[in-house]
C-alpha cells in the first residue's frame, strides 16, 4: 500500500530564522491559517556540533546552521516525528541551496525520523507552493520585517542609551506578530493594521534620545542572503560595525523576492507555452506586492532619506551588467555587485560582502569588486567569509572602517540625511 502523503495538519512547523524578525512574522502567518508554527530556537554551539556531525565539509555554512538547528528540535523531550514539520524552501540552478531540503530528508531518514515532514516551497515558481492567500501574507510579513529592521539599523547607532532601539524593535515585532497571527482578517484590513503598527514603531524610534550629528561612515552590507541576515552566522557583524563607529545599510529580503519574480518572467517568456496568460498572472502578483510594499514604506519616506532602495530590481541588475551580466551570472552575486553600485550612488562609505566560506557568490563577486571600486572613486569593498571559526573579526572591521573613513573624507557624492537629524 502506498504511503499516505504527509501534510502539515496536526504538526508543528519550525521555521529557520534566516532573519530573526521575518521568521518570527512568517511563523505568525502560518498560525493565522491554523498551522502551529514557530522559529527554531536561537542557534548555539550545539547547532554547529550537530550540523557538523551530519555534513562532510563540502556543504555551505547556512546548511550546517539550519540542519543543526533542526536536529536540536529532534533532541527535545517532547519531539514527535509524526507531529513535526521543518520549513526548508528550495531553488533550482547551480546554488547548493537546492540541495538543503534533499540533504535534510536524507539525514532524517538516516537517523530514523522519516515521519518528519520537510515542507519545501520552491523559488522556481516564486514560492507559489505555499498557496495564493498565504503567499501574500508571507510577503507582507517579509516586507514589514524589512521595514522594521531598516528603522532599527537607522536609529541604533545614534541612541544615547544602549538598548533603546532594540527595545522599540522588539515591541514593533510583537505588534506585527499580533496582527499577522490573527485569523480571518480581510486583506485590506490586515494591511491597515500592519501600517498602524509600523507607524507607531516609527514614532517610538523617532522619540528615542539620540545624537544624529555623529560622523559615522555608512557601510552597505551585501552578500549571501542567509549569512548576511542571520546574526549567528555573521557574528552580528552589523552591531560590531556600529560599536566601532559605523552605521549599516543591510540588503533586505525583498530584493531577493523581486529578483526571483524577474527570473520567473524571463523563464515564462523563454518557455513560450501559454506565455501571455502566465506572464499576466505574474505581473498582477508583482503589482499587488508593490502596492503592499508601498503602503508600508510610505510613512518612512523621511526616515529613509539617504538609504532609499532602488525603485526596480532592474536598476540593480543593469548596474551589475557591465561586470556580471544577469543572463550569465545567476543568483546573489549579481545582486551584490549591482547593489554595491547603487550604494555608491547614494553616498555610502564602504561595502561589506558577507558570504559563507566557499560560496561561489562571494568568490565571483570578490573577483570583480576591485574593478567596481576602481570605476567608483575607490569605494572600499571587502569580502568577509564565515564558517563558524572566524577570528579577529573586530580587528578586520576596524581596519575596514579606517578605509571607509578615509574614503568618506574625499568622496565625490554627498549623502542625504533625514530632516530630523538636523544635519546639513
Ligand atoms: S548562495 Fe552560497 S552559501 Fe548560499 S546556499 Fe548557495 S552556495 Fe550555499
Amino acid at each position: 500500500m502506498a504511503a499516505r502523503p504527509k501534510t502539515l495538519k496536526g504538526r508543528k512547523l519550525y521555521i529557520p530564522p534566516m532573519a530573526y524578525g521575518s521568521a518570527t512574522l512568517v511563523a505568525a502567518v502560518f498560525r493565522s491559517s491554523g498551522i502551529d508554527a514557530e522559529p527554531t530556537p536561537p542557534s548555539n554551539e550545539r547547532t554547529l556540533l550537530l550540523g557538523g556531525r551530519h555534513t562532510s565539509g563540502d556543504e555551505c555554512y547556512p546548511e550546517k546552521v539550519t540542519l543543526g538547528d533542526f536536529l536540536r528540535i529532534t533532541e527535545r523531550d517532547d519531539f514527535d516525528p509524526a507531529k513535526t514539520a521543518l520549513f526548508m524552501p528550495t531553488a533550482g540552478g547551480p546554488c547548493r541551496f537546492g540541495q538543503y531540503a534533499v540533504l535534510l530528508e536524507k539525514v532524517l531518514r538516516d537517523i530514523g525520523y522519516e515521519d518528519v515532514l520537510v515542507f519545501s516551497p520552491s523559488s522556481k515558481d516564486g514560492y507559489h507552493g505555499i498557496g495564493e492567500n498565504m503567499e501574500r501574507k508571507v510577503w507582507r510579513a517579509l516586507a514589514s520585517a524589512d521595514v522594521l529592521r531598516k528603522m532599527l539599523l537607522r536609529t541604533r547607532p545614534y541612541e544615547r542609551t544602549p538598548g533603546d532601539a532594540d527595545g522599540v524593535y522588539e515591541e514593533g515585532l510583537a505588534g506585527l506578530t499580533r496582527v499577522l497571527e490573527k485569523p480571518r482578517v480581510s486583506q485590506g484590513k490586515r494591511l491597515e493594521m500592519i501600517v498602524e503598527v509600523l507607524v507607531a514603531a516609527r514614532d517610538r524610534f523617532r522619540a528615542i534620545p539620540a545624537d544624529y550629528l555623529q560622523d559615522r561612515p555608512l557601510i552597505g552590507i551585501v552578500g549571501e542572503i542567509f549569512c548576511r541576515l542571520n546574526r549567528f552566522s555573521n557574528e552580528d557583524l552589523a552591531r560590531k560595525v556600529e560599536e566601532q563607529g559605523g552605521e549599516t545599510w543591510l540588503s533586505d529580503i525583498a530584493e531577493w523576492v523581486w529578483y526571483t519574480n524577474s527570473e520567473k518572467r524571463i523563464r515564462i517568456k523563454s518557455e513560450g507555452r501559454n506565455a501571455a496568460g502566465r506572464l499576466a498572472k505574474a505581473m498582477v502578483k508583482e503589482f499587488v506586492q508593490r502596492a503592499d510594499e508601498h503602503a508600508m514604506y510610505e510613512p518612512f519616506e523621511e526616515d529613509f532619506v539617504g538609504v532609499e532602495e532602488p525603485d526596480d530590481i532592474h536598476a540593480i541588475l543593469d548596474g551589475a551588467s557591465p561586470y556580471l551580466p544577469q543572463e550569465g551570472a545567476l543568483g546573489e552575486m549579481v545582486l551584490s555587485v549591482g547593489k554595491s553600485i547603487h550604494l555608491h550612488s547614494k553616498g555610502a562609505d564602504g561595502v561589506i560582502d558577507i558570504s559563507p566560506f566557499s560560496c561561489m557568490n562571494g568568490i565571483v563577486s570578490e573577483g570583480v569588486y576591485p574593478r567596481i571600486s576602481e570605476d567608483h572613486d575607490g569605494l572600499p569593498i571587502r569580502n568577509f567569509y564565515f564558517d563558524g571559526t572566524q577570528v579577529d573579526l573586530d580587528q578586520q572591521i576596524g581596519i575596514f572602517l579606517e578605509l571607509a573613513r578615509s574614503y568618506r573624507a574625499r568622496k565625490k557624492i554627498s549623502p542625504r540625511y533625514p530632516k530630523h537629524w538636523n544635519r546639513t
